[in-house]
């Protein structure tokens, strides 16, 4: 064979001219691409010696070297690995129809693929050297060939390439770019040193570069011949389980997540199956500050063959888990992988699914802890990121039984912490419902005039002070069967919880105070839809309550504050016929002072605002006065 000039197939011209033309931004992936082909091929050495041990020949350490030379401005990675025959360069670098990888893993089956790791999809990675080079040199002899069969490539990325034998005692791969006007840069330790400590880190096989020495007639900094390792050569989350420490997960935790204060919880798992891939996640123990900014991206680092490809992959994740911190190295997507693609993938969704329930297992374990420390640590987590985990019960359907055990609530009979499972406990005989009522603050919830009837026969109300709290209850219908359902909406049923006697009262209560209600409802006709008598009021004279279906008066708040549009429904009033105040309107002559006044009241109660506060206190003082 001698020396030939090849055309590049048209697929790569175009490729090629895509690289030369337009990657300008992170120019630095070519050598996350070309120390990933260089793994590549230790990987394939690795898995055919398994069958043929003379592959080895007298090198047995698998390794990359990276080394530069000032001077004539190139840039070399060295790899010991399967290397290339002329026919393979001549294919494998000409055209990408028939991608090495690819072929070799159709060869595999079965058990062995697992064995041999190896990366192998459809990819361009070797042609991103020519983003910062106008000419890249190809040395290699395939593993097993003899010395004289070694092939040299070399081509300026434009239509054609040349090959010429060469002899070249060690096996594998040089590939040398010499670098483009003005990307000099690259010709620096510490600066190739840094990308490959950014993406290539957890490469499992050892990186090596030549240690540095200053020297003064030069006046720079020169290569000593001794080699270092300078990535860390073993990926934290593909070690086993059994072998890595406590301390190691938690300062792993701070390199990922530039987070001081250890994690709440992790989980490291390799999950096989249609998809395969290692997750390692973490929680967080305090929220980040920009918590609520739903648009900010996840916490997720994606790997593929332990090689960077992104930080933040929010495709991982679903977005009310965004506080999640760690790792997922898949075995199956590209290397290429391009956030628009992760979006569509399937293994993707099968990830993000994964992950989903890798999250939801580790906070149940905290909150169903037999330990107390452990619930301690639940409680401190709902704290923080209680309320983005609502989110999930209208995101992510699947999920919504499992993520209604984690709530956890204030209630008539506790501050915090209550779930929902210790609400349905402490339901009273005969009792179907779980009521609930939303406010704007707590102390509102807790002196609501509708909780008042709740409070006289002892039954439990949750109360709920969240913005996400009414969003989240109009994809939440029941637990366990039983419904949930607002004390500030419709009529109470109380059901089998009211005895003949009241239901008989407060018909006869109805009946007879037809008249005034008439009153009533024609003096508020503008403010209220319906004045009827209550049953859930004990203590207060009235109390505003909405249909069911209608939007509550603390959800209408929170859209006015939000700068939305509240549809106007106008609200039902509910009177208290034994309250003395409610009685005077029988026989009182300043009836319309006190029906606004009334109505007025039983707003400001709910932590309403007056439309007309004058007004109000015009009435109050005429009253007081009289
Ligand atoms: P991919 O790695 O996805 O296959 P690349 O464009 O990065 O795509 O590489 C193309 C092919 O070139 C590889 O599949 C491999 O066959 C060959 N190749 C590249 N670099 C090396 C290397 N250092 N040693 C052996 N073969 C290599
Ligand atoms: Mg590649």
């Amino acid at each position: 064979m001698n020396k030939q000039t090849l055309s590049f197939q048209a697929e790569v011209k175009q490729i090629l001219h895509l690289v030369t033309h337009s990657l300008y931004s992170n120019k630095e992936i070519f050598l996350r691409e070309l120390v990933s082909n260089a793994s590549d091929a230790c990987d394939k050495l690795r898995f055919e010696a398994l069958d043929d041990s003379a592959l080895w020949e007298d090198a047995p350490n698998l390794e990359v070297r990276v080394f530069f030379d000032a001077d004539a401005k190139t840039l070399t990675i060295r790899d010991n690995g399967i290397g290339l025959s002329a026919e393979e360069a001549v294919q494998h670098l000409g055209t990408i129809a028939k991608s090495g990888t690819r072929e070799f893993l159709a060869r595999l089956e079965g058990d062995k693929k697992k064995d041999a790791n190896l990366i192998g999809q459809f990819g361009v990675g070797f042609y991103s050297g020519f983003i910062v080079a106008d000419r890249i040199t190809v040395e290699s002899r395939r593993a097993g060939l003899k010395p004289d069969e070694g092939v040299r490539w070399s081509s300026s990325g434009e239509g054609d390439f040349e090959v010429e034998p060469i002899t070249r005692a060690q096996r594998g791969t040089d590939v040398t770019l010499h670098l483009r006007e003005g990307e000099e840069d690259f010709l620096s330790a510490w600066r190739l040193k840094s990308i490959i400590a950014k993406y290539s880190d957890h490469i499992s096989l050892p990186i090596l570069m030549q240690q540095e020495k200053w020297d003064d007639e030069k006046k720079a900094q020169v290569a000593t011949g001794e080699w270092e390792t300078v990535n860390k050569a073993a990926a934290l989350w593909t070690r086993p389980k059994s072998e890595v420490t406590d301390a190691e997960y938690q300062d792993f935790y701070k390199q990922i997540s530039y987070d001081s204060a250890a994690p709440l919880a992790y989980t490291h798992n390799r999950v096989e199956g249609r998809t395969e891939y290692t997750q390692l996640l973490y929680v967080p123990a305090k929220a980040p500050f920009d918590l609520w900014n739903r648009d900010k991206r996840g916490g997720v680092k994606l790997y593929v063959k332990r090689v960077f490809i992104m930080d933040d992959a929010e495709a991982l994740m679903p977005v009310y888990l965004r506080f999640v911190k760690g790792v997922v190295d898949s075995a199956d997507l590209p290397l290429n992988v391009s956030r628009e693609l992760l979006q569509e993938s399937r293994d993707v969704k099968a990830i993000r699914e994964g992950c989903t329930k890798r999250v939801l297992g580790m906070l149940e374990s905290l909150a169903d802890n037999d330990d107390a420390a452990e619930r301690d640590k639940y409680a401190a987590f709902w704290g923080e990121f209680g309320a983005v985990l609502k989110e999930g019960i209208g995101e992510d359907h699947a999920n919504q039984e499992r993520l209604a055990k984690l709530l956890r609530f204030a209630s008539t009979h506790a501050d915090a912490g209550v779930s929902f499972a210790d609400y349905v406990k402490r339901m009273k005989e005969g009792q179907e419902a779980i009521y609930y009522i939303t406010a704007d603050t707590l102390a509102t919830a807790k002196s609501s005039p509708q909780l008042e009837v709740f409070r006289q026969k002892g039954l439990e109300v949750l109360l709920l002070t969240d913005r996400v709290d009414e969003w989240m209850l109009s994809h939440l219908y029941e637990f366990d069967g039983h419904a949930l359902q607002s004390v500030a909406k419709g009529a109470v049923d109380l059901g089998k919880l009211q005895d003949e006697a009241e239901k008989k009262q407060a018909e006869e209560a109805a009946e007879t105070f037809k008249p005034v209600l008439e009153r009533l409802k024609a003096a508020l006709k503008d403010r209220a839809k319906d004045v009827r008598v209550s049953t859930r009021l004990v203590e207060s004279p009235a109390c505003i309550v909405v249909e069911e279906g209608d939007i509550s008066g603390h959800l209408a708040r929170l859209l006015k504050q939000a700068g939305q549009d509240a549809p106007k429904t106008l609200p039902t009033l509910e009177v208290n016929t034994a309250h003395a105040l409610v009685k005077r309107l029988e026989t009182d002559a300043r009836f319309d002072d006190l029906a606004q006044i009334l109505f007025d009241q039983a707003l400001l109660a709910e932590g309403g605002q007056l439309d007309d506060p004058a007004a109000y206190v015009q009435r109050v003082t005429r009253l007081l006065a009289a």
